[in-house]
């Protein structure tokens, strides 16, 4: 019972975005990075803040009642109203404050397929979450397909499109000379990740994404994931034996023709359930959302 009510809880302070009382209470909390990167973290995905002397750059913003909050941060942190938003991808959480960072001026950037989802809408079956379309203001205006480099505040950025991961339309976020990477949502810190299978998303997807991620990492490497904490190389290699681990066992099963509740029952992740199954998502909750369409 305390799994499922913990589930409950949790994708509600994920995904919800309903209420906006439900974000009085939220608290924005910043962690240094670099002397000029923040990870911000508050109700929904985790927010990076890049500032310096060319502009503020900012990677996701949560929810649309948490802009002024988080605005308020940015400045703590030294930034000013964002010149660039890119977002990670399209989910509720990494981009409900798009229309209000946009009308304050914010150049809003992402691959191609975030734009076509935010202009379509879309539901999310798993949590019941339905998007509207978004309105102007919220859509990018700059998308790429595969990569795009930002040359600012004295560094190399590039935002690197990886395919199918945790949706159709992930990018992940290296500043090279800081040795900084946001991970979006290809990267939950500690726990079995949500991947959204009916906007594109496989477990196989992610774990390319991760292995390019850290293809570009090394000991020094800091590392935001899209939820959890600040993280380093070797949390994200233990993330991805996690992941290899889990499509093996779950893949076998299901060519053998299993069904989900035959193969729940099993308790397949059983060895690795104790140190990933505390966050997010139960093991039998996990399986459920990923073995129909994520594998
Ligand atoms: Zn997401």
């Amino acid at each position: 019972m305390f799994k499922k009510s913990f589930f409950v809880m949790t994708i509600a302070l994920l995904f919800s975005n309903n209420s906006i009382s439900a974000f009085d209470d939220v608290k924005i909390t910043s962690t240094e990075v670099t002397s000029n990167i923040h990870m911000l973290v508050g109700k929904g995905g985790n927010v990076g803040v890049f500032v310096g002397k060319d502009g503020t750059f900012i990677i996701d913003d949560q929810f649309a009642p948490l802009s002024e909050k988080l605005m308020n941060e940015i400045k703590k942190v030294g930034g000013n109203a964002p010149t660039f938003l890119l977002n990670t991808h399209f989910h509720g959480d990494h981009s409900g404050g798009n229309e209000n960072f946009g009308k304050k001026g914010a150049m809003i950037v992402s691959h191609d397929n975030v734009r076509k989802r935010l202009l379509a809408g879309s539901e999310i079956k798993e949590f019941g979450m339905v998007s509207p379309p978004a309105p102007a203001e919220a859509l990018p205006i700059l998308t790429f397909d595969s990569k795009m480099h930002f040359h600012i505040n004295g560094d190399d950025v590039a935002a690197i499109h990886v395919p199918n991961a945790h949706t159709d339309g992930d990018s992940f976020i290296h500043f090279k000379n800081a040795n900084v990477i946001h991970a979006g949502d290809i990267f939950f810190n500690g726990f079995y990740p949500f991947i959204d299978s009916s906007h594109g998303g496989s477990v196989k997807g992610v774990i390319s994404a991760v292995t390019a991620i850290l293809a570009l990492s090394n000991d020094e490497t800091k590392i935001i994931p899209g939820h959890g904490p600040l993280a380093s190389k070797a949390d994200l290699e233990a993330y991805k034996q996690m992941l290899e681990a889990a499509y093996m066992s779950l893949s076998q099963l299901k060519a053998k023709g299993l069904s989900k509740s035959q193969v729940i029952s099993k308790k397949p992740l059983q060895t690795i359930d104790k140190e990933w199954s505390d966050g997010m998502f139960s093991s039998d909750k996990w399986i459920e959302v990923i073995y129909p369409n994520a594998l």
